[in-house]
Formats: C-alpha cells, sequence, structure tokens
C-alpha cells in the first residue's frame, strides 16, 4: 500500500506541479489503484508514473471544484484505450453525474467498460471484506468531502510445526483455532489459538481529505490514520487568506494530525506562489513544529503506508 501524488497544486497547474490528484497503490492488496480526485492533466501524469489507467478500480472525487475534476473525462475515455476493460466506479458529490454525462455525450466519447458513478453526501460508501471507506462533509467554499480508507485486520496464520507437535491433523479444528477459539482434541489434549497462531495482520487506515478550513470533521476521519492527506494551500503567514479562501494553512493541517494522533501527515495543495520544493521547506518546517512526522507531497514519489506492529 503506498500513495503516489500525481498533482500537488492548488487552483492552476504550474510547470513545477500539476493540479489535484492522489494515487493509492493497492498491487499486494486489491491488484489495483484507486484515485482521489483528476485535475486537468492527470491523464498525462499517469503515463509519466508507474501506474497504468487499465488497473484503475475506483476513483473518489473530494469536490467539484475544476482543479480536482476537469481531468476526469479525458481520463475515462483513453482508460478504455489502455486495457481499461474492468469496471470501474467513481464517488463523488451530487452533480458528479450531470457533470459526467454532459462531458461525455456531447464529446460522444465512448466508454467501451462498465463506468458507475455513485454521488453520495458522506457516510459509509465502500466496503467489502478487505476493505471500507467512509466520508464526511468538510467545510469549504461548495460541498468538499474527505474520505477514511480502512484496510480490515487480517486474522493470523496456523503455525503448522506446532500443530504438528500437538497431534492434531488439518480438519474442522484448524477452523475454530484459525476463528481464535481454543479446542480440545479426542485425546483431551486443549490447545490454545494464542499458542499456534500468529498475531492478525493489522489493517490500515489512509484518510484524504479534500480542500477545507480546519473542522471538526477532519479530525473525526483522519482519527489514528497512518497516513493523512491534509491540503495546506498556504504558509501560516497567510493565515487571514486562508480562511477568507475556505482553505487551510501548514500549520492548521498540522494541528489537526496532532489532535487526530494521526501518524504521520503528508502536506499537499500548494498555492503556485510557492514555486519550486525549496521554496515550501519554510512551510514543512512550520508545519514540523506542530507535527513532527509531517511530509510535502512530491510528485513522482511513492509513500509507503506502514503497517502497526504490536499494540
Ligand atoms: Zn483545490
Ligand atoms: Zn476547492
Amino acid at each position: 500500500m503506498e500513495i503516489y501524488f500525481l498533482g500537488t497544486n492548488a487552483g492552476i497547474p504550474t510547470l513545477q506541479r500539476n493540479v489535484t490528484s492522489v494515487a493509492l497503490r493497492l498491487l499486494e492488496e486489491r491488484r489495483s489503484f484507486w484515485m482521489f480526485d483528476c485535475g486537468e492533466g492527470t491523464q498525462h501524469q499517469i503515463l509519466r508514473s508507474p501506474l497504468r489507467l487499465g488497473k484503475l478500480e475506483k476513483l473518489f472525487i473530494t469536490h467539484l471544484h475544476g482543479d480536482h475534476l476537469f481531468g476526469l473525462p479525458g481520463l475515462l475515455s483513453s482508460r478504455g484505450y489502455q486495457g481499461g476493460t474492468a469496471p470501474l466506479t467513481v464517488y463523488g458529490p451530487p452533480g458528479l453525474r450531470a457533470y459526467l454525462d454532459i462531458s461525455l455525450s456531447v464529446s460522444q466519447s465512448r466508454v467501451p467498460y462498465k463506468l458507475e458513478v455513485v454521488e453520495h453526501t458522506g457516510g459509509l460508501i465502500f466496503e467489502d471484506e478487505s476493505f471500507k471507506v467512509e466520508s464526511d462533509l468538510l467545510d469549504h467554499r461548495i460541498d468538499s468531502y474527505g474520505y477514511r480508507v480502512t484496510e480490515k485486520d487480517r486474522p493470523g496464520s496456523l503455525d503448522a510445526q506446532r500443530l504438528k507437535a500437538y497431534g492434531l491433523k488439518p480438519g474442522p479444528l484448524y477452523g475454530v483455532l484459525k476463528s481464535g477459539l481454543d479446542v480440545t482434541t479426542e485425546e483431551g489434549i486443549t490447545i490454545a489459538a494464542a499458542d499456534v497462531l500468529s498475531e492478525p495482520k493489522r489493517g490500515r487506515i489512509v484518510t484524504v481529505l479534500g480542500d477545507t478550513r480546519p473542522c471538526g470533521n477532519s479530525t473525526a476521519l483522519a482519527r489514528e490514520a497512518d497516513l493523512l492527506i491534509h491540503e495546506a494551500t498556504f504558509g501560516h503567514e497567510l493565515a487571514k487568506m486562508a480562511w477568507d479562501y475556505h482553505h487551510s494553512t501548514t500549520v492548521q493541517a498540522a494541528e489537526i494530525a496532532k489532535e487526530a494522533n494521526a501518524r504521520q501527515l503528508v502536506l499537499t495543495h500548494f498555492s503556485s506562489r510557492y514555486g519550486s520544493m525549496d521554496e515550501l521547506l519554510p512551510l514543512l518546517e512550520e508545519a514540523r513544529s506542530v507535527f513532527p512526522g509531517t511530509l510535502l507531497a512530491e510528485e513522482f514519489r511513492l509513500y509507503p503506508v506502514e503497517r502497526k506492529t504490536g499494540n
């Protein structure tokens, strides 16, 4: 599980950075990747990355501002040309379907795979046996949502050597042990599940927030997250401007990460007033003064989401 930034700029693209898009690589977990937002030019960014559009399984739109959305029709039509035959689901706020219907029908774009558009206003928006995705409203100029992706814990595996030592052959009792319950064999030997079962594999939590002022729902979505992606459009000296434009500063993003007890924070969605990565370093420093586990989002760099070990 890795994060890969395809665009990290706010509002407009610059030569250094494209407008917003984030990929969550789930190659090991699902043999696919998910995306959050799709600013204009995102499909070009994908061509320059190790990601293959055909492997895109789910796409979550945080809000309908152009810098998060204008790349979507082009990407959806190109996907069919790049080996994309598997179904694709796009989630986002109401209005997303109308936008896509008009863009795709007026341009007579053909989408040769099953495209499902799910409009939502928060809540549990996806769940299967290995993942769930929850969403809630943030505080922006238009309705903007955050997404909390939870990977479910996986049970530990049975230790074949130890079971052999107990003389227990494969059978129904294996299933009971695997579910975490102790068993007693026909010979009257009690085997404790904890003795033959390895630690469960703990799932990870990734939170990706859309554009927002600092708000309580951000903290709730980021609670205990292994990795939080939060916008930091401005440095903290521009706090007034951030508030007026319904955005956040570096320090405000760091405060949310701290309150939520997140493990790592990655700042993104930088104003184009900051040119190179060097110009962003003071912003990183001020965020780290509040939350030391802060990184800057850099396009075309992988950010692994580490699994928490122990308790
Ligand atoms: Zn934006
Ligand atoms: Zn916005």
